[in-house]
């Protein structure tokens, strides 16, 4: 995602393979000293500057493309899920905030399908808003299909599930209203573990009232995966892929004038004052100090058809000629 650096705005969306979009053009190379060798001047002691080409700024945005994203807060097994399922080696720790970076695992699937599933750092409260770790990762699962919310039904941390789970609904729809809209699976992890059921039944209930499915799996033993990842299979085959792509809003060319010839000539006082892009280029290629590049000044003045505009304009011997901060005396 390539996005303006003053506007914010979205100048195009890398999102296909082998995708490539020019943006900015290149000024004209510069040319070495052997492109000046001719018969009568064997030696030339002056290369030609290349054109300054333009300069802009932008944010390069890295958004992970993948099928599957996991949301949950930290320590409800995302991690230990991810390696289970997939061949990513995820740090896994009894501590909060283990994930630092995104971590992506490909899955092969049921049906001889494969898919993507991003394993990023458990969002908390406040994310939305940059105060806990997630803001920055929200983004890695803007391009995913479905994501799977991950809650710990077991009680052993001593968090309630079901307040998890607003909570992350929440800052999900305060950081972006289509992310909140996505297609999310409930995923009730550490059956194996489970104390007391009334926290499993609590989440069952908002399931139901919310109308999501919910999966009771335990990341560590593997029980229950095996069905969730058939559903996850089927769909995906269902949910569309195009729509996540981003419209440019701000899909801007920038290209080097090709007229050569632009310039302008004003007569301030006995002052000739010449500009316009010709000028900037080619004063940009010519080393004042050096009389092989002054030649080829006095030469391309002629070619770009400044010398005949000054002249028409009436310029005289001793009248002053200004190009940029540049000052010297026309003579004939
Ligand atoms: P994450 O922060 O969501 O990525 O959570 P991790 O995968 O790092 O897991 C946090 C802790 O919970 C680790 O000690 C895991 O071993 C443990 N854990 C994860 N899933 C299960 C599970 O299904 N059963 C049990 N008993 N422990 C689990
Ligand atoms: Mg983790």
């Amino acid at each position: 995602m390539l996005k303006m650096l003053k506007t914010g705005k979205i100048v195009t969306d890398l999102s296909k393979e082998g995708q490539t979009e020019l943006i900015l053009p290149g000024g004209q190379g510069g040319k070495g000293n052997s492109h000046f060798a001719t018969s009568t001047r064997q030696a030339p002691r002056f290369a030609r500057d290349g054109e300054k080409g333009i300069e802009k700024e932008f944010i390069l945005e890295l958004k992970l493309l993948a099928d599957v994203g996991l949301l949950g807060f930290p320590n409800v097994g995302k991690s230990t899920f991810i390696s289970k399922v997939t061949s990513a080696k995820p740090k896994i720790a009894d501590y909060h905030f283990t994930t630092l970076v995104p971590n992506l695992g490909v899955v092969k699937g049921e049906y001889g399908d494969s898919f993507v599933i991003a394993d990023i750092p458990g969002i908390i409260e406040g994310a939305s808003e940059g105060t806990g770790l997630g803001l920055q990762f929200l983004r890695h699962i803007e391009r995913t299909r479905l994501l799977l919310h991950f809650l710990d039904v077991s009680g052993v941390e001593g968090r309630n599930p079901v307040e998890d789970f607003k909570i992350i609904n929440e800052e999900l729809k305060k950081y972006s209203e289509k992310l909140a809209t996505r297609k999310q699976i409930i995923v009730a992890n550490k059956i194996d573990v489970i104390q007391d059921n009334s926290l499993l039944d609590q989440v069952k209930k908002i399931a139901k009232d919310q109308e999501i499915e919910l999966f009771k799996i335990s990341a560590v033993t593997g029980e229950g995966i095996k069905e969730l990842m058939k559903r996850v299979s089927e769909l995906l085959k269902e949910l569309p892929k195009e729509e996540l792509i981003e419209e440019s809003e701000e899909r801007v060319v920038y290209t080097l004038k090709e007229d050569k010839e632009e310039f302008k000539v004003e007569i301030i006082g006995k002052d000739y004052i010449v500009s316009g892009p010709a000028v900037e280029r080619l004063m940009g290629r010519v080393n004042i100090q050096d009389n092989e590049s002054m030649y080829y000044f006095q030469k391309q003045l002629t070619e770009l058809g400044i010398e005949a505009r000054l002249k028409e304009m009436g310029i005289k011997e001793g009248d002053s000629v200004k190009m940029l901060d540049w000052e010297f005396e026309w003579t004939e």
